[in-house]
């Protein structure tokens, strides 16, 4: 067990130390050094994946005794990730490599110049490897569980369609009321929020949720993300538009909502491969936990809003708690997924998904793609793209050949709303607590129910023990009706 650890130490080492090339990338290194990182986090990378599928790993897998439940979940987890690594032959991986590096240049500039023609023939490309990949990966029913397992272990895409179709015919009706009723004004959230207040605000505001910084840090990068070197080292990053509150504050509270379950990761875990999220999808209910259920709640601003009123005096002086709150929480259907509020945000989620499957499946091909992608945003959210850069070709993922990662997002959403519920079942002052500005007993039931245990426990596991049931749409649908309800009149 001990020389399996050591090992693993090692692989673990090599990964995080290209997680900090690649955070550097994003956030510090200068423009001309691109390629010469890209060619030290390949290095390191594909050191640590020769390491984690040779001999020495498999024979140390084979021989190891496990002593305790822990040796068991670290014994049980490496297997399968090696299993996973060893199933896709390297010329297989090298080719997506190369794809994906030439495919991402590609929608770069067919997205700055609305040239879907020109990204075309590369995503053609991409879905061809991606077909391989999931043939070579391996599944029960249908190649897209493969691309769907690598993000979201053991989900399959018959459950997700359960799950999404429930959910599309109980929201498409929501979204269409809330569109019919008087405009919520968004003015609060506009105006003069200089950037270095905004920057103390959102770092002052994640300390007293709960993120560390002693073991963390935030940054400015154009794509905000969060990133883990190990569990004393995890870092967030976020930007600032000095004219619009909302993208950084709630970013941060987003960012700071990630980088907080890791940061609650068991020590006992470090330096092993359990040490991180369990998959993408409860990752994101974390994320979307304190970024949503809290951060746009009423009980928050009861407490923030005088805070906020004394960092922003010119934007906010003359505005009153009901109004910053209701700005803080418009709903209108919008072309770009990014920008979408929470109530929109899934149907954005739901089209990829579909439309995901039907390239996979061959049922459209990538010339179809931009028609389809029009048709399917008009008949659930009520508006048509005219550039097909507002359309089909405003998100990276199928350019870097991330098919399958898209519905984790909507996952999370309702994973969020699904743990919320039962830590207000634990904690039934939990609103009151907000309005205090007290968030202890609900990072500590987090801590206790999802973070600590890394990848010990399955995603569905970490539901089932924690909610007492599985996945579903009940309570996020719940939760939207009675929040929006509320705010729309509904
Ligand atoms: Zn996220």
């Amino acid at each position: 067990m001990q020389a399996l650890r050591d090992r693993l130490a090692r692989i673990t080492d090599l990964n995080h130390a290209a997680a900090i090339l690649e955070w550097d990338q994003e956030t510090y290194m200068p423009e001309g050094a691109e390629e010469s990182r890209a060619r030290q986090v390949a290095t390191l990378r594909s050191f640590a994946h020769e390491l984690l599928t040779d001999d020495v790993t498999s024979r140390l897998l084979e021989s190891a005794t496990p002593e305790s439940a822990l040796d068991q979940d670290l014994v049980r987890v490496t297997r399968k990730d090696v299993e996973k690594a060893t199933r896709v032959p390297s010329e297989l991986i090298a080719k997506m490599a190369i794809a994906s590096g030439r495919s991402k240049g590609a929608w770069q500039k067919a997205r700055a110049t609305n040239a879907y023609a020109k990204f075309a023939p590369h995503l053609a490309t991409i879905v061809d490897l991606t077909i391989q990949h999931a043939e070579a990966l391996g599944y029960q029913e249908t190649p897209y569980d493969a691309l769907l397992d690598q993000y979201e272990e053991g989900m399959t895409t018959a459950e997700v369609t359960r799950v999404f179709s429930d959910l599309r015919d109980r929201l498409i009706p929501v979204v269409k009321t809330i569109a019919a009723a008087p405009v919520i004004s968004d003015a609060a959230v506009h105006g003069n929020f200089p950037h270095d207040a905004q920057w103390a605000f959102g770092i002052e505001v994640a300390k007293q949720l709960g993120y560390n910084f002693h073991c963390g840090r935030q940054d400015i990068s154009a794509h905000p993300f969060s990133t883990a070197f190990s569990i004393t080292d995890v870092r967030i990053t976020t930007r600032v538009d000095p004219t619009f509150f909302s993208p950084s504050f709630f970013g941060t509270l987003h960012e700071a909502g990630h980088a907080m379950y890791e940061q609650g990761i068991d020590m006992a875990l470090e330096g092993t491969p359990l040490a991180d999220g369990t998959s993408l999808g409860i990752h994101e209910s974390q994320s979307r936990l304190w970024e949503n259920l809290i951060g746009r709640s009423r009980p928050f601003w009861q407490h923030y809003f005088l805070h906020a009123k004394k960092a922003f005096p010119d934007a906010l002086g003359g505005v009153d708690l009901e109004t910053f709150y209701r700005s803080a929480n418009t709903v209108e259907p919008s072309l770009i997924r990014v920008e979408a509020d929470e109530v929109t945000y899934n149907l954005h989620i739901m089209l990829r998904f579909e439309l995901e499957q039907d390239l996979i499946s061959g049922k459209i091909s990538v010339n179809d793609l931009p028609r389809e992608w029009n048709d399917r945003m008009e008949n659930w959210l009520g508006i048509r793209p005219t550039t097909d850069s507002d359309g089909v070709l405003q998100d990276i993922h199928w350019s870097l050949g991330a098919i399958g990662y898209f519905p984790t997002y909507a996952l999370g959403n309702l994973m969020s709303t699904q743990l919320f519920d039962a830590a207000k079942r634990a904690i039934p002052n939990l609103d009151a607590l907000t309005a205090s500005g007290d968030f202890s007993d609900l990072l500590q039931w987090l801590r206790t129910h999802v973070h600590q245990h890394g990848r010990r426990k399955s995603s569905n596991q970490i539901l089932m023990d924690a909610t007492g049931s599985g996945l579903s749409a009940d309570s996020w649908m719940q939760y939207v009706q009675t929040k929006f309800g509320d705010l729309y009149g509904f």
